[in-house]
């Protein structure tokens, strides 16, 4: 169809208009109109009709199309166009509804205004498109004179700038909540605030300089509890986040913001504006600068938002509140137990191969807690605490145990010299100075594998064997361990069902006097065959027994044991042989061991005399006055006392003066070569310190004549080894006893 064809030509000349409808509009972005018609007479028509049309301050700007396909791609291409006036029939009777259709169904562009307009009212669309299609306005072209189509334009232009108004605001509002829930995954305060600020930004769609700034005190290590603080900040070249506020050097900034949190309250000076947060106690201020000024609509969002954002800051706080109650210690404020597992995770997941882990255990600190009190013991922990964090390199140092330390760090700082250092110097706890010796266990980076939980398991391997060992007090962790600790428990577990099943017997090792050859006594020593009939050494056993605990028992056995054998040889009449019995530290310890000793002797009927124990220097390590006591009351009531291993242990000579000694035991290190030219130096100075101390001295592992010869010229008294004979079974004992007599 033609519009000139129509049989009201003219209708768009009248000018029927006689209010101030147009307004001035300088100044603002135009509203984009598509006029759509195959009739170019149409669009001048229409665009002289709207001239100078001014709608909510802002003019008219057109484009056109003569056809339903070019406006399809028109709208397409500009995507401000904000009304369509649209022929209905064009290139096709329907051209003008496809248009409609594409511009809903296929661009999904609800908000586009539609004026449909027909030369003839028999191409009226249906009731039910005008409905589905949200068209504004239906109109023949002779209705629309020219004040008709100014309020429609008007009208429609109004629709849209509302449905516009509305989805911005749904829009806003959306972005409210997906940041509010965003900044909900965020824990740390720090993070959060970084958050608020980064939303913010999404939400004002302007790039805007922002800060958000409170009191420093509990967010920023060290802070004072006056100043302010950049706890986040966002569009400003210099990063001063977690410095004072006055770094920035901004005295306007400055001045603004410590204004609105004194008068706790919002403010807008040109365009920067500071919006007051308070929740719960927790304050601060977010401070804006804008490129220009924020409309209705971003503001009214803002004050949502920033309000959310409060109910977030304070939750924030209370979780760093639990945090710090679930992972930090409260006498140090270090890291926790807990925590320490979180660090060691992320140290065995890191990349940063040059890493090490480690755990330092306090030797002693029960002694402190006991002796000297609690509060002395805390503060001991304290001053350790506090040294700890010097090792520098950035080292992570948490509190794990009651006085146990974990300590991550670097491999070049963080090694055992470094520690063994921090503890040379004594640690000031009140009033006292408090010399303090520890154990270290590391795990390296390369070694450390799995969980948090597991690399701490690892660490305490290390730790575990650093413990017992003598001279350095620390291990680094290898997988073999592991193994060796599993092997360890088995044993341990066969140990204890062997012995509860009688497997363990008691040998006999003759001693001799040298100078008349006789048998003097024997050293009992435990055998322990497995259930396969295997034999395995006291010098593997023994030591898991004493790990265990279990040497207590199976030390009972033996003394209950040897006092038997002693009896037993009496009834022989073999009434001047002595036996020697091994003692381990744990024996001791426990306590009651002396009493053990004399039941065991009143209920066979023993003199004390015939039984002899055997300690070794090692046994002073511990407690040295327990164990001299318990000697002491054992020599009181007869019962003889040797000196093991001499001259291989640690012992000062000061203690072992103290000992109530009978005889020394000359270890077999230090016979072994006594034969060779020069190689005697040892055993002599140790048989001569002997016969100082009023003691006998007997040598052990005599393998060959000529060590016996020396031993001879040396004036050793006593004689015990292979050479005489191997250790044997009772009755052996007994038949070797009998054959020598
Ligand atoms: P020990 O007390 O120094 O015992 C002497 C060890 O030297 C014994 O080893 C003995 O068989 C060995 N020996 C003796 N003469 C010679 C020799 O001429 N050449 C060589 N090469 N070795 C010789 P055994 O029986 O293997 O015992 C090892 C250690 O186990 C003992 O060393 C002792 O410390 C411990 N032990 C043995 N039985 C007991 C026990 O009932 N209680 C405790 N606590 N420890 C025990
Ligand atoms: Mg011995
Ligand atoms: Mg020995």
């Amino acid at each position: 169809m033609q519009a000139s064809e129509n049989s009201n030509d003219d209708f768009l000349f009248i000018d029927d208009s006689d209010e101030d409808e147009i307004l001035d509009g300088d100044g603002k972005e135009a509203w984009q109109v598509l006029i759509v018609d195959d009739d170019p007479e149409i669009h001048s028509v229409t665009q002289l009709a709207l001239s100078d049309l001014v709608v909510l301050g802002r003019r008219l700007e057109y484009l056109h199309a003569y056809s339903g396909q070019d406006a399809c791609t028109l709208i397409e291409q500009h995507h401000n166009i904000v009304l369509v006036l649209l022929d209905v029939v064009m290139e096709t009777d329907d051209a003008g509804l496809n248009v409609v259709k594409h511009i809903r169904e296929k661009l999904q562009r609800q908000d586009i205004r539609i004026v449909l307009r027909t030369g003839q009212p028999g191409y009226a669309p249906e009731e039910s498109v005008i409905k589905e299609y949200d068209i504004n306005d239906y109109k023949t072209k002779t209705e629309l004179t020219r004040r008709k189509l100014v309020t429609t334009v008007y009208a429609a232009i109004r629709s849209y700038q509302q449905i516009a108004t509305v989805t911005e605001n749904r829009q806003g509002l959306e972005k409210i909540v997906s940041g509010s829930a965003n900044l909900l995954e965020l824990h740390s305060i720090t993070e959060y605030c970084q958050g608020v600020l980064q939303q913010l930004t999404t939400l004002i769609d302007q790039n805007i300089e922002c800060l958000f700034c409170a009191r420093g005190q509990g967010i920023i290590d060290n802070a004072d509890d006056l100043s302010f603080y950049i706890i986040a900040q966002q569009g400003f070249s210099t990063i001063l986040t977690k410095q004072k506020l006055d770094k920035l050097k901004s005295e306007q900034i400055s001045q603004q913001v410590k204004s609105c949190f004194t008068q706790k309250m919002h403010q807008s000076q040109d365009l920067s504006q500071c919006f007051y947060l308070a929740r719960g106690g927790y304050r601060a201020v977010v401070y804006l600068a804008l490129p220009e000024p924020l409309t209705e609509i971003q503001q009214q969002l803002l004050e949502v938002f920033l309000t959310n954002a409060a109910v977030g800051y304070e939750n924030v706080h209370l979780f760093q509140k639990l945090s710090n109650a679930a992972y930090k210690d409260w006498l140090t404020n270090l890291p926790n137990r807990l925590e320490f597992v979180r660090l060691l995770d992320l140290f065995a997941k890191s990349d940063g191969d040059n890493d090490v882990a480690a755990l330092i255990d306090l030797n002693h600190f029960s002694d402190v807690n006991d002796g000297l009190g609690q509060d002395v013991g805390n503060m001991l922990l304290v001053a350790v605490a506090q040294r700890l964090q010097k090792i520098g390199c950035d080292c992570k140092v948490a509190r794990v145990g009651a006085d146990v330390f974990g300590v991550i760090g670097t491999a070049d700082c963080l090694t055992p010299e470094t520690l063994i250092q921090l503890f040379e110097q004594p640690f000031a706890a009140g009033e006292q100075k408090l010399p303090i010796n520890a154990c270290f266990g590391f795990c390296t980076k390369e070694h450390a594998s799995g969980s948090g939980v597991q690399v701490l398991n690892q660490i305490n391997i290390a730790l575990n064997l650093a413990k017992k060992q003598r001279i350095e007090h620390f291990t680094y962790y290898n997988p073999e361990m592991e193994d060796e600790t599993l092997w360890r428990l088995n044993m341990i577990r066969e140990l204890r069902t062997d012995f509860a099943a009688n497997r363990l017997e008691l040998w006999y090792q003759p001693q001799l006097a040298l100078d008349t050859a006789k048998v003097i006594g024997a050293e009992a020593l435990l055998r322990w065959r497995t259930a396969d009939g295997n034999f395995i050494s006291p010098a593997v056993f023994i030591p898991l027994a004493e790990y265990s605990g279990l040497i207590i028992e199976i030390g009972d056995w033996v003394v209950n044991q040897a006092c038997q054998q002693i009896n037993d040889l009496s009834q022989q009449n073999f009434t001047d042989i002595t036996i020697s019995v091994n003692v381990s530290i744990p024996q001791f310890r426990r306590g009651n061991f002396v009493e053990t000793v004399l039941n065991a002797i009143q209920s066979h009927q023993v003199q004390p005399s015939k039984l002899e124990l055997e300690i070794t220097e090692n046994i002073l390590m511990d407690d040295p006055q327990v164990v001299i006591d318990a000697l002491v009351e054992l020599k009181n009531i007869g019962i003889s006392i040797a000196l093991d291993d001499f001259g291989t242990g640690f012992s000062s000579l000061s203690y072992l003066q103290k000992l109530p000694l009978d005889r020394l035991k000359v270890d077999r290190a230090f016979i072994t070569d006594i034969a060779k030219e020069g190689q005697s130096v040892i055993a002599e100075t140790i048989i001569d310190l002997g016969k100082k101390m009023n003691l006998k001295v007997i040598a052990e592992g005599i393998e060959e004549i000529e060590q016996q010869k020396r031993l001879i010229e040396l004036g050793c008294d006593e004689v015990q080894g292979f050479y005489y004979a191997k250790p044997m079974p009772q009755d052996e004992f007994l038949n070797f006893l009998k054959s020598n007599s």
